[in-house]
């Protein structure tokens, strides 16, 4: 292959946006997406032969999301797309990946990792029954395959993605229940001058909530979530929590959960980038410079994997971080451009600020869950048993936390239970979350088929 060769994971807004970039350079990068498709989560496409019309999948993102399809289509020819390929690993200035059970390494001189976001989930009680699932997959079951997830839903959590999703679901005549957000008026408040940056989507949210009022909808805010009714045999049958000091429950068979979104970094973590906690998120994230360079030499970041600013700067920081590595490997020239998307992503990232405000994570609930919850779904680790680890067995760290209990040891790799984990884990201690340490990536960061066989 004539030039460096660069290799690009995600094929969503910022993984399609840094391929554009490095083709209009004349390269021939590599894109790596474990989806059949691309565009990401934000603008998944159905499966092939599924025909329902952008504007019914996408709402007001229609436009965007067709000319993002149309881009990456036509230049399926000028880049190496691999599509269904799990990116598993980093090491040695290689990407390991493996599709269907061959596995391979791909070397780089350059890896731009757009790998996206996944749900923050908080545990609670009965979080495991079948018929609960993230606000994530309750809206890929929408967009992906025109599926409810039930007939009388409730959505529970904080976050854009909640009224967002309740919203896709009534658009679709799903009958939902009512939206239970854990964030108060006054966070909302408080967020004002960060949301501000970016008016236009916060009319779109009032929009989306007065819609589903409209529609019947009962929208709670304020609210402390206490248990999911129901059992293994007949999945939810209500959701039970605190609203204004009283108890309630809400009937249902089918409750979205999700608080907001955590940066999908264990990829950044393998190729062994620095990273620091952020205060705004409650989360670590990898280090990274205006334009997307991580710590280490020829590894960039870009889109919800690096900071969760949301598409249109996802976009933005894909291309950046494509025009980075180009000056790094001698291709200048890009200045102007630069500057400009730099300039952009300062408004996202006031924006992200507002939304990590007017949506915190309950990190309180989090560390107070009762010792009986299921934290840990892979392993079933509960919080007692990880609070026994922290004060019965000296883990006042995640990872030694992780050692003696299995805690985020399963299949997910610690995805959807390490962020309450480790606020069990300082609540535990007596240490701020800050102090406790991060659950560190390991290889595989997805589980790879048994019959996986490597070719070099
Ligand atoms: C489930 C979900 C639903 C969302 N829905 C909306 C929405 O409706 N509206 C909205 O404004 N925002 C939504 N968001 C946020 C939105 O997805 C992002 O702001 C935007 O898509 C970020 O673009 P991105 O390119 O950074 O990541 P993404 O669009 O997430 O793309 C990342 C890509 O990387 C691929 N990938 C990840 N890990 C690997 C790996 N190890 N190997 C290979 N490929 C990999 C994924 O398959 C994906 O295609 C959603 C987020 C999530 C997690």
């Amino acid at each position: 292959m004539a030039g460096p060769r660069v290799v690009v994971v995600g094929a969503g807004p910022a993984g399609a946006r840094a391929a554009e970039a490095l083709v209009e350079a004349g390269l021939r990068p590599i894109v790596v997406d474990e989806s059949a498709r691309s565009g990401g989560q934000i603008y998944r496409r159905q499966p092939e032969g599924f025909l329902r019309p952008a504007q019914k999948l996408y709402g007001s993102e229609a436009a965007k999301a067709q000319a993002l399809h149309a881009r990456f289509d036509a230049l399926r020819d000028a880049v190496e797309y691999r599509p269904d390929t799990l990116a598993w690993n980093v090491a040695d200035n290689a990407l390991h990946v493996v599709r269907g059970t061959t596995a391979e390494a791909i070397a780089f001189d350059a890896l731009i990792i757009a790998a996206g976001a996944t749900d923050r989930l908080m545990p609670l009680p009965g979080w495991t029954l079948p018929g609960v699932y993230s606000l994530g997959a309750a809206q890929i079951a929408l967009k992906a395959q025109a599926c409810a997830i039930g007939s009388r839903i409730v959505f529970l959590g904080s976050g854009p993605l909640l009224y967002l999703v309740a919203h896709q679901y009534v658009e679709a005549g799903a009958s939902v229940a009512a939206v239970l957000d854990t964030a108060t008026f006054g966070n909302g408040i408080a967020a004002l001058p960060g949301l501000l940056a970016r008016p236009e989507l916060v009319l779109r949210g009032l929009g989306y909530r007065r819609d589903l009022r409209r529609a019947g909808v009962r929208l709670l805010g304020g609210v402390s979530p206490r248990r999911i009714e129901g059992d293994a045999e007949r999945g939810p049958t209500g959701v039970t929590f605190e609203h204004r000091a009283m108890p309630e429950t809400i009937d249902c068979d089918a409750v979205g959960i999700g608080w907001h979104l955590r940066a999908e970094s264990q990829l950044a973590d393998l190729a062994r980038c620095d990273f620091a906690f952020d205060p705004v998120a409650r989360q670590w994230l990898p280090r990274l410079d205006p334009d997307g360079r991580s710590s280490v030499k020829g590894v960039y970041l870009a889109g919800d994997g690096a900071r969760l600013q949301g598409a249109d700067a996802a976009e933005a920081s894909g291309r950046l971080a494509a025009l980075a590595a180009l000056s790094d490997l001698g291709r200048r020239g890009h200045e102007p451009a630069m500057a400009e998307l730099r300039m952009r992503l300062q408004r996202f990232e006031r924006f992200r600020h507002g939304l990590a405000t007017a949506f915190p994570w309950p990190h309180d609930e989090a560390a107070a869950l009762p010792d009986d919850t299921l934290v840990c779904r892979c392993e079933a680790i509960t919080a007692g048993e990880l609070r026994h680890a922290v004060r019965g067995r000296g883990a006042p760290e995640v990872n030694r936390a992780k050692a003696f209990s299995r805690v985020g040891m399963g299949r997910c790799q610690g995805r959807y239970c390490g962020l309450a984990a480790a606020e069990i884990v300082a609540a535990a201690s007596g240490a701020p979350v800050e102090a406790v340490g991060r659950l560190r990536g390991q290889a595989p960061v997805k589980p790879l088929p048994v019959a996986t066989e490597f070719v070099s």
